[in-house]
């Protein structure tokens, strides 16, 4: 077989080996039918089979009951920053935001677009490496909804629970840490999530919607654009990113068969938990960018004295086949993304390879 990398990417991400292994069988004539899934028609009964087992697959990992729509659509989660105050600002056209990094003010931009946003709170002031605490948000009783990133995939942090904000619908922007753990789904208006970072390939968002809040969509509201549209015709209003899908399926079955959400949830400590220690335990070599009690399981950011240390550190790691550890352009430093099919080896030879390094630098 040929060589696979350690892929620290932050998006798109790493896939399962199983997964593409499977599809690669598969690829050229899927289940013996003469035809790639890329090359079968959306209204076709196999494909109907893939796109409902993948939603119903999807409903047992995260437990998603009857009262909510799953969706799969296109234009990643950027197209949600304007999809969810389109249909769901109305009738009071405000809401309040938690702005917690550069995703958070993406999709605060684009609701301003449709109404009035209160910054219930943010934490930009320390470039956004921590979590605001739950008494530090200033809610609005009547917000239409309230919006948060759930794991800030850029700076490294991550919502640990939910911020309770009582009757008004919470609507997440989950697109770097959806099913990485078990979540109750029952307290979210509307989660929302790229495929690309943590559930296949790019090309779709997850999106799931509490049928209630279906009925504030306007009538005047573009068809494409309207949840109705994509919720009554079961994501085929159109045609859907059909490979996309199917490998999201693919991801959601692997996950069923390695004991679901809690199972990774526990691997996904251990994962982080070797790399966090590996900083503490540095003597300050390698600091950490993001608060302790903040810290992602998804995305791991830290820095070393000197950008020209960084600069070697990520030099040096590439020609060990270690990819993708550059920190984002905003925060610099290293960024270490070890999403759900991140493999544990990977960790512990980073770990080894960042010991090696303090000792020769
Ligand atoms: C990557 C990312 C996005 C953007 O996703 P697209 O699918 O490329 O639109 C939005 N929010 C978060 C938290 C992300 O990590």
């Amino acid at each position: 077989m040929e060589k696979r990398i350690y892929n620290f990417s932050a998006g798109p991400g790493v896939l399962p080996e199983e997964v593409l292994l499977e599809s690669q069988k598969d690829f050229y004539s899927y289940k013996g039918e003469g035809l790639s899934v890329m090359e079968m028609s959306h209204r076709s009964k196999t494909y109907g089979n893939i796109i409902a087992d993948a939603e119903k697959d999807l409903r047992a990992l995260l437990n998603v009951s009857d009262d909510y729509a799953v969706m799969f659509l296109q234009g990643g989660a950027t197209l949600q920053f304007s999809m969810v105050p389109l249909n769901i600002m109305p009738p009071n056209n405000k809401a309040d935001h938690i702005n917690t990094g550069a995703w958070s003010k993406k999709a605060i931009k684009e609701a301003k677009r449709v109404g009035e946003v209160n910054v219930a709170a943010t934490s930009e002031d320390s470039n956004f490496n921590y979590i605001p605490k739950q008494d530090a948000l200033n809610l609005t009783p009547d917000a239409s909804y309230v919006h948060f990133t759930s794991n800030n995939t850029i700076f490294g942090t991550e919502f640990k629970t939910e911020p309770e904000v009582g009757d008004v619908p919470l609507v997440c922007d989950a697109s770097s840490d959806i099913l990485s753990k078990p979540i109750d789904v029952n307290k979210y208006g509307i989660i929302y999530a790229g495929a690309q970072k943590n559930m296949g390939p790019a090309g779709a968002a997850l999106v799931i919607v509490k049928k209630t809040l279906l009925e504030r969509s306007p009538e005047t509201l573009h068809t494409y654009l309207n949840y109705n549209t994509h919720a009554e015709k079961g994501s085929m209003y159109n045609t859907p990113p059909t490979f996309t899908i199917y490998i999201m399926g693919l991801v959601y079955k692997w996950l069923l068969n390695n004991g679901g959400l809690e199972a990774m949830q526990k691997v996904n400590e251990t994962k982080a938990k070797m790399l966090y220690d590996a900083i503490d335990n540095s003597d300050g070599y390698y600091k950490g960018s993001a608060a302790k009690e903040d810290r992602s399981l998804m995305n791991v950011t830290f820095n070393l004295q000197t950008e020209e240390l960084e600069k070697k550190f990520i030099t040096e790691a590439a020609a060990k086949d270690f990819s993708g550890l550059k920190g984002h352009r905003s925060v610099g430093g290293i960024r270490a993304s070890i999403y759900n099919a991140f493999p544990t080896k990977g960790v512990e030879d980073l770990v080894q390879f960042m010991e090696d390094f303090k000792k020769n630098n």
